[in-house]
């Protein structure tokens, strides 16, 4: 019997946590009685009784079905999704969130996508939008055609974290050690065939998004860094245009002042110019300054999860936290 291993990346869920495991159960059981599943649950440092809540789950399930593992502060979902495919083991290894707006009733075609169609991953991809606020879908469009523009990578839009993949992609998955993860910039950097199940978009079924409109933007700025270094070049098209605009601007300004020695040439135009290169030398130092935050983060090469506790026992997985 094949296992499925389900990743559950968890930030104060624990009106969640219960309702999430037994729709887990209910559609293992009632469409996929062939397969076995099991749950690894990663506590991101909620403040909530979201641990506990996992640990009664957990305690109740007693065959091993569900193990945890709590962070030692919040590090984020992207850690969390990494220890969750670090610490599996299984063939099929499927992301999902914790407030079923993944909806289980895809993992059924997302299997049969991998075992009988020969793909490597499977994953989701919202349609709609529909109960969200218009601001976020917008900067998401916005968001999707920048990257797209910018990196090779085909970001497909609406593209959710929800994919189940082989144990090949997971390990290439793995191998990509950046401290900083944009995972879905990692999904589809490690390439290997998706197939894209689309699926209309459900509210979250208790407890609020964690997202703020300005972590959102955050995170969509970290993506095109990590995957792009066209705004490196972008600036130096900028300097060669500001360079070429000077050299255009020295010539008028000599022809005219050759034509009428009587005009000054003015005190505005100094003070612009002045405000203008440096408003630009500015903004290509930032560019420069996030790379360079980006260079020195990852030279740190600090951990990008510190465990605090979990049920996995070092026999039954040897891999290191
Ligand atoms: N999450 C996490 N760490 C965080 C933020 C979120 O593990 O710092 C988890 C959260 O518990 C949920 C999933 O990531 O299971 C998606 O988060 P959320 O529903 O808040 O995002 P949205 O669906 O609004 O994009
Ligand atoms: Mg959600």
């Amino acid at each position: 019997m094949k296992t499925v291993e389900i990743i559950v990346p968890c930030y104060n869920e624990e009106e969640c946590v219960e309702l999430f495991y037994s729709k887990i159960v209910e559609i293992f059981k009632k469409f996929l009685p062939q397969y076995a599943y099991k749950l690894f649950f990663v506590d991101d440092g909620s403040v909530d009784h979201t641990l506990a809540k996992i640990k009664m789950l957990a305690e109740a399930a007693d065959d091993k079905r569900i193990s945890y593992l709590s962070f030692s502060r919040n590090f984020g979902k992207e850690s969390a999704i990494y220890v969750g495919l670090q610490q599996s083991t299984g063939e099929l290894v499927v992301v999902m969130d914790a407030d079923l707006q993944h909806p289980p009733e895809l993992l059924p075609e997302m299997i049969r996508a991998i075992e009988e169609e020969g793909y490597d991953s499977c994953a989701a991809r919202r349609t709609n939008r529909k109960g969200e606020p218009i601001v976020k879908s917008f900067f998401s469009k916005a968001f999707y055609y920048a990257i797209n523009r910018v990196t090779a990578l085909g970001l497909v839009p609406g593209s959710t974290d929800f994919r189940m993949m082989t144990r090949q992609m997971v390990n290439a998955i793995l191998s990509l050690s950046e401290r900083e993860r944009f995972t879905k910039g990692i999904y589809a950097w490690v390439g290997f065939r998706t197939k894209w199940v689309p699926y209309e978009n459900v509210s979250r079924i208790a407890g609020k998004s964690k997202w703020s409109l300005l972590g959102l933007f955050n995170y969509a700025c970290s993506g095109i860094v990590a995957f792009s270094t066209t705004p490196l070049r972008m600036v130096i098209w900028m300097g060669v245009f500001i360079v070429l605009g000077a050299f255009c601007y020295a010539m008028y300004t000599a022809i005219s002042v050759w034509r009428h020695p009587e005009l000054s040439t003015g005190r505005a135009t100094v003070v612009l110019l002045l405000l203008f290169l440096g408003g630009a030398i500015i903004t290509i130092l930032g560019v420069i300054g996030e790379y360079l935050a980006r260079i020195y983060m990852e030279v740190k090469r600090r951990p990008i999860y510190i465990v605090k506790e979990t049920n996995i026992k070092m026999e039954d997985n040897p891999r290191e936290f």
